[in-house]
């Protein structure tokens, strides 16, 4: 699909069309990934973050957030979790926390993979190349980072880099694929200066840079960041300016998978937040295969606030796995066994 195609979809408001676009997009799915939903346990190890990003609630300068870093005994009992829920993969996330050692990473990885063989995806930010090379000998499987938009100037605008580093997530990503992970990005949807061009560019990207992996979100304004105070106080929104609905996420979702079939894309938390009585479920009808419940302990769930009221912050683990389980059997999918990997990486291999 070109790009003229690609700007077409975005801007239709048309019920007709739309249900067209969600049906290609599911009988894609179906056809390339199959019906299974492989579910990925999420643990947020930990909320200190070295970065100042605009959109982020755990953002470095945000005084009002608790940090925490969970233990290497935590974060086995929640990888534990993961396992009896019958999970194949485990979800390592954090902010860009340099306190999180190098070593220290690597023997959890080691014990992860020794203990229970699940994969490994890590999603911690823009660490060295040294780093992410150890963690892949270690036996990390997989690196989510989100390259959030492809244009450069916005990026710039939302993500300050740290100081004297240029932050170049697309340099991160091929680096990531040349040491053998699975290479997971992605975008948020509404970002405040994102317009329709914009968008288009980025699910193009997602095809050129081969991403195995692609989350899509909506922007949700923190009110404790620079671009959610910028949003609320700003009145007049232009014509190109992306909205961060439920509905333009789910057509980036249903785009990509039409553009990507054969890649692994998540329904969201974000998705499920914006619309808690059935985001996910749209997302799952509209591309997506994957989904990632959250297993972080109770305790710590409300203090990884990366946006405000996520869903699944007032439940624990178990509620999580069973209520995630119920809605993926209610629209008739089956809950996948194994890894789940990529199907877009098989091809390539
Ligand atoms: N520190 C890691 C993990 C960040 S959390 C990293 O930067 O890669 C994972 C994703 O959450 C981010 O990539 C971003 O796309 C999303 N996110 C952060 N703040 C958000 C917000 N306010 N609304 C919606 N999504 C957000």
């Amino acid at each position: 699909m070109e790009k003229p195609e690609i700007l077409e979809w975005l801007r239709t408001e048309d019920e007709g069309d739309l249900s067209r676009l969600w049906q290609m997009a599911d009988n894609a799915r179906r056809e390339k990934v199959g019906d299974d939903v492989h579910l990925r346990g999420l643990i947020e190890i930990s909320n200190y973050c070295a970065r100042d990003c605009g959109y982020c609630g755990i953002r470095a300068s945000n005084d009002s957030v608790s940090r925490y870093r969970m233990t290497t005994e935590e974060i086995m009992e929640s990888v534990r979790l993961t396992v009896g829920y019958g999970y194949g993969t485990v979800v390592l996330q954090s902010g860009e926390d340099y306190g999180i050692k190098t070593d220290w990473l690597t023997e959890i990885i080691k014990k992860t993979k020794k203990e229970t063989g699940l994969a490994i995806t890590l999603s911690l930010g823009e660490r060295d190349d040294s780093d992410l090379l150890a963690w892949r000998d270690a036996g990390a499987d997989r690196y989510l980072l989100r390259f959030e938009t492809s244009s450069r100037e916005l990026y710039d605008r939302i993500h300050p880099p740290l100081p004297g580093r240029l932050s170049d997530r697309f340099a991160i990503l091929r680096t990531l694929r040349q040491i053998g992970y699975e290479v997971g990005s992605g975008i948020m949807v509404g970002i405040p200066g994102q317009t329709y061009d914009c968008l288009a560019n980025d699910i193009q990207l997602f095809r050129e840079f081969d991403i195995d992996m692609i989350g899509i979100g909506p922007y949700i304004p923190h009110p404790d960041t620079p671009l959610g105070r910028t949003l609320r106080a700003s009145t007049a929104i232009s014509s190109d300016q992306v909205p961060n609905t439920e509905l333009l996420t789910c057509k980036v979702l249903a785009l990509t998978r039409l553009t990507c079939p054969l890649v692994n894309i998540p329904s969201t938390t974000a998705l499920a937040t914006i619309n808690r009585a059935d985001g996910r479920e749209h997302g799952l009808s509209r591309g997506a295969n994957i989904v990632m419940p959250n297993l972080t302990p109770r305790k710590y769930r409300e203090l990884y606030e990366i946006y405000p009221s996520k869903a699944s912050c007032d439940e624990n683990a178990d509620e999580s796995n069973s209520r995630i389980r119920n809605q993926i059997c209610a629209i008739g999918r089956t809950i996948g066994s194994g890894r789940g990997d990529s199907h877009n990486r098989k091809m390539a291999a």
